[in-house]
């Protein structure tokens, strides 16, 4: 057992510190939200008053966090991790991008805490089940300490010492997902407006080459019975997206498909609200195409 900090514990870290509990490990946690402290304290969890009283207390600090800019202050900021005595190495789980990463490479080395970047892919019902995929990067030494505790997690792969890497990795897979969610609303659309079912529509896709994650998992769970409660949100999604288009312009490569769903996930937000979940892309196609006759009106805590 080991004394393992927690920082974000939203819809993926919540799930994931739970996991740490549940396998024996002592969880010293926070988070700005009261309801998610209060949640995790409830399944066994110690909350600290502050990110920097969890660096005072252990040695090993998982990030769990929504934006960059949020992972950057909360690790190398005044109040930050960093300036925490305990903590020996720190694990960002979030999807940051690779320059976060390599900030926080470098800000954390000159303190003789070892930074890994471990972002995930599986979603919230992969983060409580254990079955998520981790995209690990960092010193060699690091992954080693982490591997067994990232493994309650799920399966890490380690993609190399480069700050960044499991980043890259990361932003690959996410717009891989996104496109996969928008080019399925796209088909699904000819099919509705061609009189096709969409329950026979989806069994034939997952029986056929045209299949892909949101055919096998989005549209079963969450846009055919019309829930749009997949569990990751169209901002957070359009984030990912974002990041990744400006890795691609660093590197080079033009992303014309990639600039297509940017901007579909950018008119999505602008129509559902930033909170709505990332499956409201099909929504916008439909809307498109005119089969959602209209769109419901935004409410106050959607229109950011
Ligand atoms: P979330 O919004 O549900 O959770 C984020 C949590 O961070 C919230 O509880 C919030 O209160 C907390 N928080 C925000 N600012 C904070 C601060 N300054 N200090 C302490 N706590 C703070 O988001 P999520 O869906 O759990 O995503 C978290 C990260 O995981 C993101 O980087 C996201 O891109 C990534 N991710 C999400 C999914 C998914 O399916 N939801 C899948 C893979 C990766």
């Amino acid at each position: 057992m080991s004394v393992c900090g927690f920082i974000g514990l939203g819809r993926m870290g919540g799930a994931m510190a739970r996991r740490l509990i549940a396998a024996g490990h002592q969880v010293v946690a926070y988070d700005l939200s009261e309801a998610a402290r209060t949640t995790l304290e409830a399944h066994g969890a110690r909350i600290a008053d502050s990110v920097a009283a969890v660096a005072e207390r252990a040695p090993v600090v998982f990030l769990s966090l929504p934006t960059p800019e949020v992972v950057v202050s909360t690790v190398l900021g005044s109040q930050g991790l960093a300036a925490g005595r305990a903590m020996r190495l720190c694990i960002d789980l979030s999807t940051s991008g690779p320059e976060v990463a390599i900030k926080l490479a470098a800000g954390l080395s000159g303190r003789g805490v070892a930074s890994l970047e471990a972002p995930v892919s599986g979603g919230v019902k992969g983060a409580r089940d254990g079955t998520l995929a981790l995209m690990v990067a960092g010193p060699q030494s690091a992954w080693e300490q982490a591997r067994p505790l990232l493994e309650h997690f799920g399966r890490p792969f380690y993609m190399g010492e480069r700050p960044g890497a499991g980043q890259c990795m990361k932003l690959v897979n996410n717009l891989l997902g996104a496109c996969a969610i928008a080019i399925t609303a796209e088909g699904m659309a000819i099919g509705a407006r061609a009189g096709l079912d969409p329950v026979r529509m989806i069994e034939v896709l997952n029986a056929s080459s045209g299949r892909n994650s949101a055919t096998q998992d989005k549209w079963p769970r969450a846009v055919l019975p019309r829930t749009f409660d997949f569990g990751f949100t169209a901002g957070l999604c359009l984030k990912d997206v974002r990041l990744c288009l400006a890795a691609a312009r660093s590197l080079g490569v033009p992303l014309h498909v990639g600039d297509q769903v940017a901007a579909l996930l950018e008119r999505t937000v602008g129509a559902y609200g930033a909170d709505a979940d990332f499956t409201a892309m099909a929504r916008m196609v439909e809307s498109d195409a005119g089969l959602e006759p209209a769109l419901p009106p935004l409410n106050a805590s959607q229109s950011q």
